[in-house]
Order: structure tokens, then C-alpha cells, then sequence
């Protein structure tokens, strides 16, 4: 068993270091909003009420050239899916997600499955109430429904805190030691996180705690995170692996509606800087689509 999975760890490590995977899906959370999800509806419930649907956005990933799924867990900690009375169905819910990630991934060639992390939700002390160990355990909780269901690695995204990433990459080591950790900051404040870690800090500090593919994502857009990124190819440790991944441009107010300005033209654009500049792997967050997609798979594996 273990052996199996040390030579799983290496196989997806190996397939980025070799070139073979460098494109990660695009966004979840807004594909599920222009799908029909309510502002106070909880995502992670599609994975048992709306599989099809979440079936349907995998596909339409995969089919672009998306190598990297990542399931829709981005709220599946116990405190976040308690704002939804949801408390009790972590384990669930999580290896639900994975599953389904799974089945749509098992019809492509090379393609793998990414256990989402998003922050708890809660703040680490003196701020709030969170402990390493507190935090740990929520996380764990979380990790291991991923892993019943199958991930073959765990992403950890829009944190701003290393604190609680530190205790989410000490939760993935422990629950699933043989799985790679990708872990990723939003750096949406003045081009630091809202915490004020600056890129090149998180390049080595992420490394440091053990992160093997680390970078950014999410944020203020196309011109931000090319900033950040060459921020983070400078101060990048040896051996360590770059992964960003952008929202498509700002948000803007349209009527009720927030509309993405980010064309998937201009993620070619960015998409070829980041390759240039030695990102291994790209994606896409917030307002992007399987159009998006389609173009970084076409800078990326050119
Ligand atoms: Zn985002």
C-alpha cells in the first residue's frame, strides 16, 4: 500500500517536472452560479443533488484540455459548510466530490483529480479563535473524505494566512503522506495577501512547509498576477513547482450581475508570460470557462 503510493506521489510530481501535465481546470464557484446556484446556496451539496451538473463542468474541462480537475470542495470544511447546517455531512460530501471528479477524469488519458481546500473561515490566533492544532483537525476532517474518495492530490487555495495553509499542508501530510500538495495564495491586497505576505515570502515559506507545487491564485487579474508570478519565479527555491492561477480579469457590476472582463485572447497572452517566465502549470479561477481553458492548453502543450 505504501509503496503504491509513493510511486503515485511520483508519477503526477514526475509528469510536471517532465512537461507532460501543465494545465489545470478553470473555475468552479461561478460556473455553478451561471448554472443556477443561489448566492447563500452551498456548493458542495451539488456534489449529491446536482452530480450531473458538476459532471457537465468537469467534461467540459477535460474535453478543453484540462489535465488537473479539482473537485468542488473549495467550502467543504466543517465550519464552512456549518453556516449551511451542514456540519455533519463533511466526510460525505468530500469523498462524494472526489468520486464524481474521478469518474469524469477515468474517461481521459493523463488526467488527475485535486482535493480542493479553501480557508476554514475562521482566523488563526490572536485575531480569532483558530489554534495550529484546531485548524489542523478541521482540515484533516476534510482531507480524509477527499482521500476516501479517490484525489490523487490536495490543493490548498485563496489562503492569506501561513499559518492556516501551515496547518492544512501538516493535516494533508498527515492523513495522506504520500499524496502532493499544491498550495496557492490569493494575493488580492496591494499585491501582498490580506494578511501581507508578499509573493516571494510565500514562494519560500510554502516550500518550506512542505508544499511541492505552490504559487498564486485568484486575485485582481491578468496584469497582477504576472506581477506576482515573476515575483515568485525569482525567489523560487530549486526544485520547487510554480502553479498560477488567475481569475479572468475583475469582476465588474453589470446590472445584478458580476461580469468578468478577461477574455480567453488575453489569457493566451498571460498564459504564454507565465510559461516563458517558467510557471509549470497554469488554470484559471474565478469567471473563467472551458473557453479559457481551451486557449492555456493551447500555450501550454504548443
Ligand atoms: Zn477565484
Amino acid at each position: 500500500m505504501y509503496s503504491f503510493g509513493k510511486a503515485h506521489m511520483s508519477t503526477l510530481l514526475d509528469e510536471i517536472r517532465q512537461g507532460h501535465i501543465r494545465v489545470c481546470d478553470g473555475a468552479m464557484g461561478t460556473s455553478l452560479q451561471d448554472r443556477g446556484l443561489d448566492d447563500g446556496g452551498a456548493p458542495e451539496l451539488w456534489n449529491v443533488e446536482h452530480a450531473e451538473v458538476i459532471r457537465e463542468i468537469f467534461t467540459e474541462y477535460a474535453q478543453s484540455g484540462a489535465q488537473l480537475l479539482t473537485t468542488n470542495t473549495f467550502g467543504g470544511s466543517r465550519p464552512r459548510l456549518q453556516m449551511h447546517g451542514l456540519e455533519d455531512r463533511v466526510h460525505e460530501l468530500n469523498k462524494a466530490a472526489a468520486e464524481l471528479a474521478k469518474s469524469v477524469a477515468a474517461n481521459y488519458e493523463n488526467v488527475y483529480v485535486l482535493g480542493d481546500i479553501g480557508p476554514s473561515g475562521d482566523l488563526m490566533e490572536p485575531m480569532g479563535i483558530m489554534t495550529h492544532d484546531s485548524a489542523k483537525e478541521i482540515f484533516a476532517e476534510q482531507i480524509s473524505g477527499l482521500v476516501a474518495g479517490g484525489v490523487d492530490g490536495i490543493l490548498i487555495e485563496t489562503m492569506s494566512d501561513l499559518g492556516e495553509v501551515g496547518a492544512a499542508i501538516a493535516a494533508a501530510k498527515e492523513v495522506a503522506p504520500d499524496l502532493p500538495i499544491f498550495a496557492t495564495l490569493s494575493f488580492d491586497t496591494n499585491l501582498h495577501t490580506m494578511m501581507g505576505i508578499s509573493p516571494s515570502t510565500a514562494v519560500v515559506e510554502l516550500t518550506g512547509l512542505g508544499a511541492d507545487v505552490v504559487g498564486a491564485n485568484c486575485g485582481r487579474g491578468f496584469e497582477e498576477m504576472e506581477t506576482i508570478a515573476i515575483q515568485m519565479v525569482d525567489a523560487r527555491p530549486e526544485g520547487s513547482l510554480l502553479i498560477m492561477q488567475t481569475n479572468a480579469g475583475l469582476p465588474e457590476l453589470v446590472g445584478a450581475d458580476f461580469v468578468y472582463n478577461g477574455t480567453p485572447e488575453a489569457m493566451g497572452i498571460l498564459t504564454q508570460k507565465l510559461k516563458d517566465a517558467g510557471v509549470e502549470v497554469v488554470g484559471s479561477c474565478c469567471g473563467s470557462t472551458a473557453e479559457h481553458t481551451a486557449v492555456i492548453r493551447s500555450v501550454m502543450m504548443d
